[in-house]
């Protein structure tokens, strides 16, 4: 009902109510008068009324209570009046909750029935408030028992807790083993809906992780199975003398370059294999300064006096960790560098202190440049700016790939910097906690 169809249904039940009462009263008197009793008359006529409209009130309170519904309208008039709007209010409002009731049963089902388990947790106690069947099967929860335990004592993972409290939204934890079957790999995310509770959403991702050490065996595997014919190959590529046969020389020379690529990427790939199966490299002290000079002898080997090269140690600190992978990371660099910068140009690599106390290697060079949108991908597997460049001077288009991993196990990162025709920064930069004073030379 509209507000103005409401306002006019009142008006006029209140005007016929007025006129009713006036009639009656006027009638009232006519009697009292011709009977000579009016005063009898008007009380008996007021009680009447009073009387009447006490068990209108009443019947009307009595609907007001909820569970009672309102089905008929009695008379016309005030009464009548407010009867019809408390019905319609009646009416309106069971519809609107029914619908309200159907909407969250709906919700509630969608919920329950997603494939991916879902938990509402106290934003303070991390306590469970609420989960469906999957984080009931993912789990091994169990209804009402498992409900209040905390989030994180269900997992034998400090990883856990410290993501729950600390509220990490845009990550998620992967590969995380479930409580009841570790051979079920979960991927767990949180979703900050209030202020009060968080959604925690799990999803098995068992199939992938084994699909993901499928390919990681398939690919150590077949590097490791082709490692052996290619040194035979290449063992007797050696053995051949170009001088025996100088019709073949160019052909040999060709053989030899091609089989040692194809050396190169097997190490490579051996290399990231490796790296790939591994939580954490070492804790080994990883002196900077011999470190340093070999970079220098390298750069200085592979550029054959066509650049300048610079080395600065710039902090009297060390690293610790894996030497072997560290080197083998920043040589990658240097060698880069050296390998995309014409000659003429200028290598500098720099050993020195960041301003939050940790310290970073870089290697800057003057060299071609990286337009800008290749850069986000440069660490990815096989990807290059110019495949015939990387090519022709020897890449594998692995080493990146291997830097970054090398770096993501000593808790570091790689920064990229370049402008096109000016030159490349590669920056190592370590945290604090990755490095050790260096000992002094007495
Ligand atoms: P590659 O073996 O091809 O050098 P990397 O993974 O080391 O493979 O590098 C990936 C690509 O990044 C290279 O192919 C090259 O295009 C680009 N790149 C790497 N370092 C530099 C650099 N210092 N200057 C210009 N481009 C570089």
């Amino acid at each position: 009902m509209t507000p103005i169809r409401r306002s006019l249904l009142l008006r006029l039940a209140w005007r016929q109510s007025l006129l009713r009462l006036l009639l009656l009263y006027a009638v009232a008197v006519l009697v009292g008068v011709r009977l000579g009793a009016l005063p009898w008359v008007l009380l008996a006529v007021t009680a009447g009324v009073a009387a009447r409209g006490y068990w209108r009130l009443l019947r009307v309170t009595r609907f007001l209570d909820w569970r009672q519904q309102l089905r008929t309208v009695h008379g016309q008039g005030m009464w009548a009046a407010l009867e019809t709007l408390i019905h319609r209010r009646q009416t309106e409002t069971r519809a609107r909750t029914r619908r309200l009731v159907g909407l969250l049963r709906a919700y509630r089902q969608a919920a329950t029935a997603m494939p991916e388990g879902a938990l509402i947790l106290d934003r303070r106690s991390l306590e469970t408030i609420w989960f469906n069947k999957s984080a009931r099967r993912l789990l091994g929860l169990r209804y009402p028992q498992s409900l209040g335990r905390p989030l994180p004592t269900l997992f034998n993972d400090p990883r856990v807790a410290a993501f729950l409290r600390e509220g990490i939204a845009d990550e998620a934890i992967n590969d995380l083993p479930s409580p009841v079957d570790p051979e079920l790999r979960l991927n767990l995310r949180l979703l900050r809906y209030s202020d009060r509770e968080w959604l925690v959403v799990l999803r098995d991702v068992s199939q992938l992780v084994r699909l993901e050490q499928v390919r990681r065996d398939f690919v150590a595997n077949v590097s490791h199975e082709l490692r052996t014919p290619l040194t035979v190959v290449h063992g007797y590529l050696d053995m051949m003398e170009p001088d025996d046969n100088p019709d073949w020389a160019p052909m040999l020379g060709e053989m030899r370059r091609q089989s040692q690529r194809m050396g190169d990427l097997l190490e490579d790939l051996l290399t990231l294999s490796r790296l790939e199966a591994r939580d954490e490299l070492g804790d080994e002290p990883v002196p900077m300064q011999p470190l340093l000079t070999t970079l220098r002898r390298e750069a200085e080997a592979l550029s054959q006096g066509r650049h300048e090269i610079v080395v600065d140690d710039a902090l009297a600190a060390d690293l610790t960790g894996s030497p072997k992978e560290l080197h083998s990371a920043f040589s990658n660099l240097v060698s880069n560098a050296v390998r995309y910068t014409p000659t003429g140009g200028r290598i500098a690599v720099r050993w020195a202190a960041n301003a939050d106390g940790g310290a970073t290697l870089s290697v800057q060079d003057s060299g071609y440049g990286i337009p800008a949108q290749h850069i986000p991908r440069l660490t990815e597997r096989f990807y290059r700016v110019s495949t015939s460049r990387s090519r022709e001077s020897g890449g594998t288009g692995l080493g990146l790939s291997i830097v970054k991993h090398v770096l993501g196990l000593h808790g570091a990162r790689l920064e990229i910097e370049s402008e096109v025709g000016r030159g490349s920064r590669f920056s190592c930069v370590f945290g604090a906690a990755r490095l050790v004073p260096r000992p002094s030379a007495n």
